[in-house]
């Protein structure tokens, strides 16, 4: 099956801090996860971003990768 059903491009800044972007479908600029979550339409050209899986794992990233790092500095603290 070679049918291409991704619907999303995904960027990653070239910053100090790694960053993921929403590259937008119509205007190709860069919309971030708040953006998204505040607006849920590109704040650039207006267009409307549907909120599929794809997009949902993109808001949730930063959440969980948050969540990843307390776990493990409070996982090393134990260890001490
Ligand atoms: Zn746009």
């Amino acid at each position: 099956m070679a049918l291409n059903t991704k619907k999303y491009e995904f960027t990653n800044s070239d910053g100090l801090t790694p960053r993921k972007f929403l590259v937008c479908p119509q205007c190709r600029e860069y919309i971030t996860q708040v953006d998204i979550e505040n607006f849920s339409s590109c704040p650039f050209c207006n267009v409307r971003l549907n909120r599929n899986n794809e997009l949902e794992d993109f808001v949730l990233q930063p959440l969980a990768e948050r969540w990843a790092e307390q776990y493990s500095s409070s996982l090393s603290v134990r260890m001490r």
